[in-house]
């Protein structure tokens, strides 16, 4: 990772033959490149081998609990929102081996997990992943010690951001100051738009690496027209965000609502799946399973996914401190959007809309934030 700062470089003007050279070019230089691909009915990253593997002409349709692909009937590569993974999956897996030991003839032989990853180039990286990114390196990374695990992952990696022209039903970026337009952290970033009867992709690099891909495949100088076509299909995508949230005073009254009513009322639907600290990019917790095989000759130690939803999460000698819904579902939502803040110096929440659509029962954010912090009531622009 290098250099990665807000850049205003000259504009390029890529189109198909341009985008399938990015992709064989980073192959070419020992990337695994992994984008969207349309699998089990979800847009997922998964690993790319050229363009044909891209979600072309696919939508979705996102609302709380529902997410459907759809066709668009266009060419575009990139027509989709947000799907249930985000980059967090390879730069922070499910489960990761920590170490593991063998016994030998000289005594135990220990051997550490994934200090020296592959190379990952990710394609179609959203705005609010990028920002989910971000705030997962100061996690990670801004402690002392650093996580090594997520430092030698992070540190092989090369972003390539589409900016969203279309955003979800449940998507939130804009209030969270997020999207639709990616400005820092990427080392290309993309726009695509409607050029003639394909789609055409407006080029800045981010990055010295970003700088060099992109002098290395074809390309135009991006015209005034371009440049104000792109402009368009964002600006457009702003006024169409899914929900919006009013952050005003959200990370000051939140903490002092601990004994708000609804924290009872949403209990009674949210059935502690922990589904929506799966699907958020941002989310970090974790536990750690130690097991040896039967011979007694191996033993290893496994990092897991967890969840503050799981009662053994909290669970201290003699029980959970959380044994409730009410207040494992309180605790995540004043952690996201209060105390986040004080550990990390930002909010939790990049809006990406993900544990909206993919709560099994429809529990939205916004409309709990509303509740607890505002006395509910729809926000002006959000849907019902
Ligand atoms: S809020 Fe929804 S996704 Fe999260 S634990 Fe409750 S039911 Fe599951
Ligand atoms: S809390 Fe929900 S909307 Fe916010 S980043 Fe996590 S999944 Fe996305």
């Amino acid at each position: 990772m290098e250099n990665l700062a807000v850049q205003d470089s000259p504009a390029a003007l890529l189109r198909r033959e341009g985008l399938e050279a990015l992709v064989r070019i980073l192959r070419a230089g020992g990337y695994r490149v992994l984008g969207p691909v349309l699998k089990d009915s979800a847009v997922v990253y998964d690993e790319l081998e050229s363009l044909a593997d891209l979600p072309e002409g696919l939508t979705d349709e996102q609302s709380p609990g529902s997410y459907r692909v759809t066709k668009d009937g266009s060419r575009r590569l990139f027509g989709y929102a947000v799907g249930p993974q985000s980059p967090k999956k390879y730069l922070f897996p499910p489960e990761s081996r920590v170490w593991s030991a063998r016994r030998s003839p000289g005594g135990m032989e220990f051997e550490a997990g994934t200090l020296r990853p592959e190379k990952l180039a990710f394609l179609g990286v959203r705005p609010c992943e990028l920002a989910a990114i971000s705030i997962q390196d100061r996690v990670f990374l801004g402690g002392r010690p650093p996580d090594p695990a997520y430092k030698a992952r992070r540190g092989n990696v090369f972003l390539i951001s589409v900016n969203c022209a279309r955003p979800g039903g449940t998507c939130f970026c804009g209030s969270m100051g997020t999207g639709p337009e990616a400005r820092t952290g990427y080392d290309l970033s993309l726009t695509e738009f409607d050029s003639g009867n394909a789609p055409a992709y407006l080029a800045r690099s981010g990055s010295d690496a970003g700088r060099r891909v992109l002098d290395s495949i074809p390309r135009d100088v991006a015209g005034p027209g371009d440049i104000a076509r792109a402009k368009k299909i964002l600006d457009d995508a702003r006024g169409r965000m899914g929900r919006s949230l009013e952050t005003d005073g959200i990370r000051e009254t939140l903490p002092g609502r601990s004994d708000h009513p609804r924290w009872e009322i949403t209990a009674r639907r949210c059935l502690t799946c922990a589904n929506c600290t799966m699907v958020c990019p941002t989310c970090f917790c974790s536990t750690f399973e130690d097991s040896s095989d039967l011979s007694g000759n191996g033993a290893e130690r496994v990092r897991k996914w967890d969840s503050c939803f799981t009662m053994d999460f909290s669970y201290i000698h003699g029980g959970s401190v959380r044994r409730s819904a009410a207040s494992r579902y309180r605790q995540w939502l004043t952690h996201k959007f209060a105390w986040w803040h004080e550990q990390f110096g930002t909010s939790g929440c990049v809006g990406c809309g993900r544990c909206i659509t993919w709560c099994p029962v429809g529990i939205d954010v916004t409309e709990e934030i509303r509740a607890v912090c505002r006395g509910g009531g729809p926000e002006k622009g959000a849907k019902p």
